[in-house]
C-alpha cells in the first residue's frame, strides 16, 4: 500500500519504535530454527525474496513457483507482472486477483570518493525506521549471472539531535570498503537496486509472524493459498492470478497487467495498519486489530470499492462464520485504483491484511488474518458465477 499522509507525532513514533525493539529483544534466539508447516515455508520464502520496485523478478520467480502446479497457464506482461490463470467450469465471468510483487527498498544514487552509498528511496520508506539498519545492495558482478549481495548498514553521522528527523540527504551506506574504487570492484553503481536485510521468523506465539516485505508478500501468500483450495475444487468462472510489478512507485504493473487480464470482476490484496499497539490507540486513523480477520477496505484516496461486491462478499463472511474487519483508510492506496478504472469499469473490491508496523524491515501479521483472507477469497471464488456479478454490477445500456 502507498501512503501519502502519514500523520503521526514524534512521541507516538518514538514509542512505537521502541516497542518494535522490544519485542525484538524478547525472541529467544531458537525461534530462528524453529520447524516450520508448509505455509510458513512459503510466507519465509516470499518475505525473503528480494525485490524492489522495478526488480521484482527474484520475488516473481518465488510467486510462479508456487504457482505453476496450481494454475493452468503462466504468462507475463511486458513490464514483469506474473499472470497465472486457473480455469473453472465456465470461462466467465473473468476472476482478477491481485497482490503486488514489489517490497519498498532503495536504489544506489551515487558513490562517494571513500566509497560511502547514497541511496534513493523506492516506495515510501519512513527516516525513523532506517538508521542502523543492514541492507544488501545487489550488484550486477555475481556469478552465473547472479547478483553479487554486498551487506551494508544504512547511519549517519555522530551529531544527532535527537528533536529533529534526520533527512534521508544527512544518511549514506557503509559497505565497509576504503574507497569509490574498492565499491566499484564490488560492482556497485547506479542504479542498483538495494533491499532491507531481515530474516522471517516465527515469535513467540507462532501466528505472530516477522519479517520484511509483507507489503506485500502476504498478499500474494493469500493468492497461492486461494489456488490450492481451488486446486480440489469447483469454481464457475476463470481466475486470473496476478503478481503486478511497481506498486510501490507507480502503480504501473495494475495499470498494464489489467489491460492483459481484462477482468469482469477484480479483488485486489494489499497490507494496512493496526490499531493495537499501546502507544497507538487512535481508532480513528486505523481500525483493525491483529488476528482478528481480514480487513474489507471501505475508501482509499484511490477508489471507493464496488459496494453491491463489497456487501456480498460480506454476506458470505457472515454466512460462512469467516472474521472480518473493516478499515476506512483515508489516504493511501493501491492496486485497486487502476484496476477498478480499467474500461467502463471493473467492479473491484479492497482487501487487507493488517500488519504491525507501517512499511516496516520488522513487520509483524497474523496467521489467522492470512487463514482468514484465504478462506474467504477462496469461498467467493466459489459462488462467483455470471449471475451473481449481473446482480452485482450496473449493466452498460447497449445501442
Ligand atoms: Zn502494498
Amino acid at each position: 500500500m502507498q501512503k501519502r499522509m502519514m500523520i503521526y507525532t514524534l512521541l507516538t513514533l518514538a514509542i512505537r519504535l521502541s516497542f518494535a525493539g522490544a519485542v525484538l529483544l524478547a525472541v529467544p534466539l531458537a525461534t530462528f530454527s524453529q520447524d516450520l508447516d508448509d505455509t510458513e515455508k512459503m510466507l519465509k520464502a516470499l518475505s525473503e525474496a528480494p525485490g524492489v520496485s522495478g526488480y521484482e523478478e527474484p520475488a516473481a520467480q518465488v510467486f510462479m513457483k508456487y504457482l505453476k502446479p496450481l494454475t493452468d497457464e503462466l504468462q507475463r506482461d511486458r513490464l514483469g507482472s506474473v499472470i497465472a490463470i486457473k480455469k473453472g467450469a465456465a470461462e466467465s465471468p473473468r476472476v482478477m486477483i491481485d497482490a503486488h510483487l514489489d517490497e519498498i527498498g532503495f536504489m544506489v544514487k551515487r558513490l562517494d570518493e571513500n566509497g560511502f552509498v547514497k541511496f534513493f528511496p523506492l516506495g515510501w520508506n519512513f527516516s525513523q525506521q532506517l538508521l542502523d539498519r543492514r541492507v544488501i545492495i545487489h550488484t550486477r558482478k555475481g556469478p552465473a549471472q547472479k547478483p553479487l549481495r554486498v551487506l551494508g548498514v544504512l547511519n549517519t553521522g555522530p551529531d544527532i539531535d535527537e528533536e529533529k528527523i534526520i533527512p534521508r540527504e544527512d544518511m549514506w551506506i557503509d559497505v565497509g570498503v576504503e574507497s569509490r574504487a574498492e565499491a566499484e570492484a564490488l560492482g556497485i553503481q547506479p542504479g542498483d537496486p538495494i533491499t532491507h536485510e531481515s530474516e522471517f521468523a516465527l515469535l513467540a506465539n507462532r501466528k505472530f509472524l516477522l519479517g520484511k516485505a509483507w507489503d506485500d508478500r502476504i498478499g500474494l501468500g493469500v493468492i497461492i493459498g486461494v489456488l490450492k483450495n481451488l486446486a480440489g475444487a469447483k469454481h464457475p468462472n476463470t481466475v486470473f492470478a496476478t503478481g503486478s510489478v511497481q506498486e510501490e512507485i507507480t502503480l504501473s504493473g495494475a495499470k498494464t497487467v489489467v489491460e492483459a487480464v481484462k477482468p469482469d470482476v477484480a479483488i485486489t490484496l494489499d497490507i494496512d495498519v493496526t490499531s493495537d499497539l499501546p502507544a497507538y490507540t487512535s481508532e480513528d486513523y486505523a481500525q483493525p486489530v491483529l488476528g482478528k480477520g481480514v480487513v474489507i477496505i471501505l475508501h482509499t484516496s484511490e477508489m471507493l470499492p464496488h459496494v453491491k461486491l463489497r456487501q456480498w462478499v460480506q454476506s458470505v463472511a457472515d454466512e460462512l462464520k469467516i472474521p472480518y474487519q473493516f478499515m476506512l483508510e483515508e489516504g493511501g492506496g493501491t492496486d485497486a485504483g487502476p484496476i477498478h478504472k480499467w474500461n467502463l469499469g471493473v467492479p473491484t473490491l479492497d482487501l487487507v491484511i493488517s500488519q504491525r508496523y507501517y512499511h516496516a524491515a520488522n513487520g509483524i501479521i497474523h496467521r489467522d488474518d492470512y487463514e482468514s483472507a484465504v478462506r474467504l477469497i477462496t469461498e467467493a471464488v466459489k459462488r462467483l458465477n455470471q449471475n451473481v456479478l449481473d446482480e452485482l454490477m450496473f449493466k452498460p445500456l447497449s445501442k
